[in-house]
């Protein structure tokens, strides 16, 4: 690293969980996040905040009036731009030295595998289970790790999942085959409070950090299958262990 990056993530560099190594390891990192929206702007801020290298965006949606309440990268001059666009200008204006890829388009069964390859991990911030769960069969599949980060009302949930390994549940191990219809309760329906978003979409970041330190640093605990439930109202927070489902078709019967 040239000394102003250095000096860019100095804070970083000092903490003996991350460390030099720790911080070279998320520089030479890639993180695909799904979903630009009130999960995924923050974590965005977040992990380029944190250096990652390569920054994969995808979303279909554009910036509306309603979003700017809680989706902190975008201003009054991007509404009615496509979100995956717009948080690419400003991860460009942020910091130059970041790779990024925009995609505008809906991550669906048929085309996740291509726009989750070469990830490290990959975020999840997507706001229906239709999507989860094709992002993360694909991700099994990939042999990549994925990050969930997940918002109703005012409580939060976050998992890291290794589905791909022998021992460790996957998402769809979580939530079952019932959700694989479009089903979401849209915000729009149950309303959503902008500090409570970013507060998960800040944890998933930092899930995914975790992620991607395994084995580098002692941040590098992913804690897999254990589900992070915050409770908003009364500001709490407990940890639930998610079993793998022997009988997943996402993570088991696939032979
Ligand atoms: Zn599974």
């Amino acid at each position: 690293m040239t000394p102003d990056r250095l000096d860019r993530f100095a804070r970083h560099i000092v903490l003996p969980e991350v460390g030099a190594m720790g911080q070279a390891r998320l520089v030479q990192s890639h993180v695909v996040l799904v979903g630009m929206g009130g999960i995924g702007s923050p974590a965005l801020q977040y992990l380029a905040g944190a250096g990652v290298g390569r920054l994969t965006l995808i979303d279909d949606d554009v910036v509306e009036a309603s979003n700017l309440q809680r989706q902190t990268i975008y201003t009054q001059a991007d509404i009615g731009k496509p979100k995956a666009e717009a948080a690419a200008a400003w991860l460009a204006a942020f910091d130059p030295a970041l790779a990024v890829t925009a995609h505008v388009t809906r991550i669906t069964r048929d085309n996740a595998a291509e726009l989750i390859a070469g990830a490290d991990v990959v975020l999840d911030g997507s706001d229906n289970f239709a999507t989860r769960l094709a992002v993360s069969d694909a991700c099994v599949k990939a042999g990549v790790p994925l990050t969930s980060a997940a918002l109703g009302r005012f409580q939060g949930q976050v998992a890291n999942f290794a589905g791909h390994r022998p021992d460790h549940a996957c998402y769809r191990c979580f939530v079952g085959d019932a959700f694989d219809a479009e089903d979401c309760d849209t915000c729009a329906d149950q309303g959503v409070l902008g500090a409570m978003v970013g507060m998960v979409g800040a944890f998933g970041a930092m899930a995914a950090m975790r992620v991607l330190l395994e084995g580098v640093s002692t941040l590098g605990d992913p804690q897999w299958g254990q589900l992070h439930i915050l409770d908003g109202l009364k500001s709490s927070l407990r940890t639930m262990r998610i079993a793998k489902d022997t009988e997943c078709s996402g993570c088991i019967s696939d032979v």
